[in-house]
């Protein structure tokens, strides 16, 4: 998640250094004025979505108004490697393809505050800080597949990580989940409380948003720490064995645990869930469900069955 001032400046520094590569997409950084909207090639969109079957449930209207939109959004945001990173076209509609069906129902204003999309060749490390309930600051430089810059910053994606296969059934989605935090900070600071719209946004169907995301957030934290107690007294997760039995307990939860870390990543995990892998999410916390399906004013789980 964005945290750091100082990390989005660098991003957009990092973003305007870079040469978009040649292919779909020229003059990319240019001011979006400046240049044309792309139009993606019926056979590189074909080879996207095979790339993502977590989208199957989409109607053919549906996936229209998608590549639609990843042709707005490649031309009015700035997309480029880092550190001679180069990015494909392949790579660039990938990405948008999965920024954009967040917004599928939505507008793609919700992501004005995002500057640009950054895409590293690997995980990229990034200076953290925490002060503890002693006042004291800690500071340690972490690895990140992927951050969302708050305060108009970028977002930023390990090209390895967002390249892992969608395999059917695991509810991580590097992409959607970054793409959440941005959506989360629409209304500031990203608290898991995303803004809603007037006229696509029922604030009576959303009006117990608050107190069902605590309530189910309190109980999944309890489902971490259960599993954290059951785990063996010398657990090292760098240990092979140890961090097999970790997934394996993992797997158990309807959610990533990484979703326990506060209200946030909770909205962002829960996010990936809803698209990627929604049946054990609805069964868990239905409420939940249904309050991002009218968030997001889509179905994934209703429409994967009526298409079967
Ligand atoms: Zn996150």
């Amino acid at each position: 998640m964005g945290r750091a001032l100082t990390a989005g400046w660098l991003c957009k520094l990092q973003g305007l250094l870079q040469d978009w590569p040649t292919g779909l997409l020229p003059g990319a950084l240019l001011p979006s004025a400046l240049r044309a909207r792309p139009s993606i090639p019926d056979e590189l969109w074909s080879t996207t979505l095979a790339q993502l079957p977590f989208l199957d449930y989409l109607s053919d209207d549906d996936r229209r108004r998608l590549k639609s939109l990843c042709e707005d959004l490649l031309h009015t945001k700035p997309l480029a490697g880092v550190g001679g990173f180069e990015v494909d076209d392949a790579t660039a509609v990938l990405i948008a393809a999965q920024a954009c069906v967040l917004v599928l129902k939505l507008d793609l204003s919700l992501y004005d505050d995002m500057s640009a999309i950054l895409v590293h060749a690997d995980a990229f490390s990034v200076r953290q800080q925490h002060v503890d309930e002693a006042g004291v600051l800690h500071e340690w430089d972490e690895a990140l597949a992927g951050e969302a810059v708050d305060q108009g910053g970028a977002v930023v994606l390990s090209w390895q990580d967002l390249m892992q296969p969608q395999e059917p059934g695991l509810p991580w989605n590097l992409v959607i989940h970054e793409f959440a935090h941005k959506i989360d900070m629409g209304r500031g600071a990203p608290n898991g409380l995303p803004p809603f719209l007037d006229g696509l946004h029922s604030r009576t169907e959303l009006a117990d948003w608050p107190q069902a995301f605590t309530a189910a957030y309190d109980d999944f934290c309890k489902r971490v720490d259960l599993l954290e107690d059951s785990l063996p007294p010398d657990f090292d997760p760098q240990r092979d064995d140890h961090a097999v039995l970790y997934d394996a307990l993992a797997a158990a939860l309807p959610l990533d645990p990484y979703a326990a870390r506060d209200a946030a990543e909770f909205f962002a995990v829960a996010s990936e869930a809803f698209f990627v892998a929604p049946a054990p999410l609805a069964r868990a916390y239905p409420k939940i469900y249904r309050l991002l399906a009218a968030w997001y004013r889509q179905d994934p789980l209703r429409a994967a069955d009526s298409a079967r």
